[in-house]
């Protein structure tokens, strides 16, 4: 069976809104090993409607749209479909009916304007809205099957759920195709690229590729078969991959952000973490608490973006400051002792960098960032502060961001060492009783881990 999907909407066509309901029909199309052969986009015209349905029925057998379902003037996707097929349109008092009743369980009267909703296409199967008051329609000729879907993508999810997956799991060999993936922090695409070279011998080039954004790569992976064939080779390739790269993967879910991860281990391991934030300006703390349930483990953080406040909110000493400049190993260091100390947390995690364009000198380039992770303190040691020197390329946005990325990164491998590995091989910064960040001794070089 080949499909298409028609994406119904004159929004779609401008400039502010993507047509992400495809992606979520093409990912059940290939859950269900159906080819997808064309997608479409068109405006809320019925000719123009009416001209791709018929185009797309002679093509394939399966064509399903979202959209034009609304009690709008514009929501001609009824009537479109109806041209194409040749068939009348009729309102169904019982669809009617279950609308006014949607309506009544408000406490409203309908609008007169939903009876278009009604309007039923000859020979319709109709599809519950279990979100809304549109019903669905899926619709045979010469061969082919048609579905009409809600443009609203909740709606869309809830019928693809309750009619579409069953209609192809029904019919579909259940051999499909589905997608694994690993998301790995701290390494250049290259050396990834290196890592797994391997497994494209092993596992085949074609069932791996490596998507790159800054600071974070994505691998993503196939496997084709039935549904316990291909799990199992998604669970082989996982581990493999895994096994490849190393400690630098830190996700098998694609949405799963960074700071989650972090948050994650922070949570078991029953550790804390505050955050002082220079050219950052809050945005590592902006992505710890985006997660929720983040309050278990970050009590908050402290934006000094000025000198003055990396004085007098933490206590940088105004010589450290003078000598060494803000953006400095001995103010990072500095910055993330105080924020642990005063904020009360078990770890402080400090930035302090040109984000540019302008600032930079030759001895700090734009891009120079200065990293600190101090703690945690063990009862009767003392307090360790590991520190990292980098020079990012890239814009204001993309300094900043790489920032954040590497201090996430840098906790987590400092938690996923565990306790026994805390600091080695760094300097020791500062003692565990030292109440004042001004007896912390300052390293030398640009050690890192
Ligand atoms: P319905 O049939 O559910 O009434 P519609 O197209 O008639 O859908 P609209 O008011 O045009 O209703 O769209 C409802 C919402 O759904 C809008 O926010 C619209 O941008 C969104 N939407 C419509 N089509 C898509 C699409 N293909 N991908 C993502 N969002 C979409
Ligand atoms: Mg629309």
């Amino acid at each position: 069976m080949r499909a298409a999907i028609l994406a119904v909407g004159s929004e779609l066509l401008g400039t502010d809104r993507l047509d992400t309901n495809s992606l979520t029909l093409a990912a059940v199309l290939e859950r269900h090993g159906v080819e997808l052969a064309t997608k479409a986009v068109v405006g809320d015209s019925e000719a123009a409607i009416a001209g791709e349905l018929s185009r797309l029925l002679a093509l394939v057998e399966l064509v399903l749209v979202t959209g034009g379902l609304g009690p709008t003037a514009d929501d001609v996707t009824r009537a479109a479909a109806a041209r194409a097929l040749g068939r009348p349109v009729r309102e169904a008092p019982e669809v009617l009916a279950g609308i006014r009743e949607k309506f009544a369980a408000h406490g409203m009267r309908m609008p007169e304007v939903n009876r278009r909703q009604a309007e039923v296409v000859e020979g319709a199967e109709l599809i519950d809205n279990l979100r809304g008051t549109a019903p669905g329609m899926r619709l045979e000729a010469d061969g082919s099957t048609l579905f009409l879907f809600p443009g609203v993508p909740a709606e869309l999810a809830a019928m693809i759920d309750s009619d579409l997956e069953p209609w192809l799991a029904a019919r579909s060999s259940g051999a499909g195709r589905e997608r694994g993936f690993l998301k790995v922090a701290g390494l250049p695409e290259s050396m990834v690229e290196e890592r797994i070279a391997p497994a494209y011998d092993e596992l085949g080039r074609e069932a791996i590729s490596v998507l790159a954004k800054p600071g974070e790569i994505l691998l993503q992976f196939w496997a084709h078969g039935d549904r316990d064939a291909r799990r199992e080779r998604l669970a082989a390739i996982k581990s493999r991959l895994a096994e490849l790269v190393g400690p630098a993967v830190f996700t098998d879910d694609p949405e799963t952000d960074l700071a989650a991860v972090v948050g994650g281990l922070l949570r078991e391991r029953g550790r804390t973490l505050a955050t002082a934030e220079s050219c950052t300006g809050g945005w590592l703390g902006e992505r710890i608490t985006a997660v929720p349930g983040s309050s278990d483990y970050y009590p908050g953080g402290v934006v000094v973006y000025s000198n003055r406040l990396k004085e007098s909110l933490l206590g940088v000493p105004a010589e450290l400051l003078a000598e060494h400049g803000a953006v400095s190993e001995a103010v990072a260091r500095a910055m993330a002792g105080a924020v642990r100390r005063r904020l009360g947390a078990d770890y402080g995690l400090a930035i302090t960098g040109v984000a540019g364009p302008g600032g930079g000198s030759d001895e700090k380039p734009v891009g120079t960032v200065h990293l600190a992770l101090a703690g945690p303190v063990e009862a009767g040691a003392k307090e360790r502060v590991a520190h990292r020197r980098v020079r990012f390329p890239g814009d204001r946005e993309r300094v900043r961001w790489l920032s954040t990325q590497l201090a996430l990164e840098m906790l987590r491998r400092e938690l996923l060492a565990g306790p026994a590995e805390t600091g080695r091989g760094e300097e020791d910064a500062g003692a565990a009783a030292a109440p004042s960040v001004r007896e912390a001794p300052v390293a030398a070089g640009g050690g890192g881990r």
